[in-house]
């Protein structure tokens, strides 16, 4: 069902406005976490002035140490629905566990399945179950074909809306936190018709690399980028040393269209 031959004119996905698979790139921008209602909701204006299309930030995080701040959950959830109310943007946030998707799906346009869950079964097939659409993101030791078996997961139980993410790979490179796999691209965008979108965020790990990897990605040609945007990176509870300022991001904004404009 993910195979390019099902579907040779490729999958758009629509999120109220939003065009995905479609000419534009598109924008989904915010911070890693839900912190407080004044950190979502500033980070979410600074990012809609600056050109997203859609916010992210988790309520619910997968962390690697159980001492870390693990999100603020439901409460963070109800943040994410008031400051979608208020801005207008649609929402993309990550799920955990099956039973969390019912509640979830309440506030989120799109339901973030994160690297750590990509191969969590029972997680894919209630994603497949419900209707909205799903971001898979590549596991960080998944090949590819695991990846799109995956999406494949979701699909055979039902739900076709599926953009697939590319976050970085773990590899011997220790400069940066991941490797981030643009070659993915151009592979996937030939073995499948679904939207393939770019994490240089989590791909590089610091927001210094973040700029150039985003302007790479849209030239290897995935449908759009979703980047971590925090007002004081440096206080940020999560992911601070990879997410950019509001400024820095609104530049990141303006050289990707540069990029998409020239191709
Ligand atoms: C995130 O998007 O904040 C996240 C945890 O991403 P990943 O699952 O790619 O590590
Ligand atoms: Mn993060």
């Amino acid at each position: 069902l993910a195979a390019r031959d099902y579907r040779p004119e490729g999958t758009q996905i629509r999120v109220g406005e939003v065009l995905i698979g479609g000419e534009e790139p598109v924008l989904i921008a915010g911070p890693c976490a839900v912190e407080s209602r004044s950190q979502l909701l500033e980070t979410a204006y600074a990012v809609r002035e600056a050109g997203a299309h859609m916010l992210r930030a988790g309520a619910f995080k997968p962390r690697t140490s159980p001492y870390s701040f693990q999100g603020l959950g439901w409460e963070g959830l109800e943040l994410l629905a008031e400051v979608r109310a208020e801005t207008g943007l649609p929402v993309v946030t990550e799920v955990m566990a099956p039973e969390e998707i019912p509640l979830v799906a309440e506030v989120a346009d799109v339901l973030q399945i994160g690297a750590r869950n990509m191969q969590n079964f029972s997680l894919l097939k209630a994603a497949g179950r419900q209707p909205k659409p799903v971001l898979l993101k590549r596991g960080m030791s998944a090949t590819i074909e695991e990846w799109l078996l995956a999406a494949e997961y979701i699909m055979a139980y039902g739900n076709f809306q599926v953009i697939l993410c590319e976050r970085g790979i773990r590899t011997f490179e220790r400069m940066t936190r991941n490797t981030l796999d643009l070659n993915a691209v151009p592979v996937v965008k030939r073995l499948s018709h679904l939207p393939v979108l770019v994490d240089p965020s989590h791909g590089t790990g610091d927001a210094a690399y973040v700029i150039p990897m985003a302007r790479a990605a849209i030239a290897a040609g995935a449908d759009g980028l979703i980047t971590e945007v925090h007002i004081r990176p440096q206080e940020a509870w999560s992911d601070g040393r990879q997410s950019l300022t509001p400024e820095a991001f609104a530049r990141m904004v303006r050289e990707v269209r540069a990029v998409a404009r020239a191709l």
